[in-house]
């Protein structure tokens, strides 16, 4: 990984220098990735400034990144544009995290280090659709029709060939009575 993204730095030596990144990082190399329902390929480019709040390390990350992925309505591959630019708050335990100030978001730093590629994944994830679709539905791609030609319709009989319409036959019932009645009297 270019510029050693992966590699794991001090979060409060980051925080306290403020230190600040920039990165265009290709998709399939972030760790997590490639995600469920994404084709493996795409960009992300992150900005990241770290510095502390309420004595809280924490980093500034903006992100804009276009991920292929696969449109869960027609299964074909999807380009995603996302952008982000949040605040995180970088813990070094999730008990920490719990006590952190409510509504913000955490980024779990195990032994106070975190590689930036770590962080820059899982805002992406945040980020990302977790159902892509295609926008409209004319954009997904049907899947292959069957062919029409094979569907037959009922169309009428030909000309002569039995089925014979309600014919009115007035003596027909007649004489069924009679028959009737006459194996009755029997
Ligand atoms: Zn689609």
């Amino acid at each position: 990984m270019p510029d050693g993204a992966s590699k794991l730095r001090d979060v409060n030596q980051l925080s306290d220098t403020g230190a600040a990144f920039e990165y265009e990082l290709p998709v399939a190399q972030l760790p997590g990735f490639p995600l469920h329902h994404s084709a493996g390929d795409g960009t992300v480019r992150a900005r990241l400034r770290f510095g502390r709040e309420q004595g809280w390390p924490k980093a500034q990350v903006a992100l804009e990144a276009e991920v292929e992925m696969i449109c869960q309505r027609c299964m074909r591959p999807i380009r995603v544009r996302v952008g982000a630019d949040s605040p995180v708050l970088l813990v070094d335990s999730e008990q920490a995290a719990e006590n952190a100030p409510e509504g913000s978001e955490t980024f779990l730093a195990p032994e106070g280090r975190l590689s930036i590629a770590a962080l820059v994944a899982e805002e992406l994830i945040l980020a990302l659709p977790i159902v892509p679709l295609h926008e409209a539905l004319a954009q997904c791609v049907p899947p292959e029709a069957p062919a029409s030609e094979g569907a037959v319709a009922p169309g009428p009989l030909p000309a002569g060939a039995g089925a014979p319409g309600p014919v009115t036959r007035p003596f027909a019932d007649l004489r069924a009575l009679m028959e009737r009645g006459g194996n009755t009297r029997k």
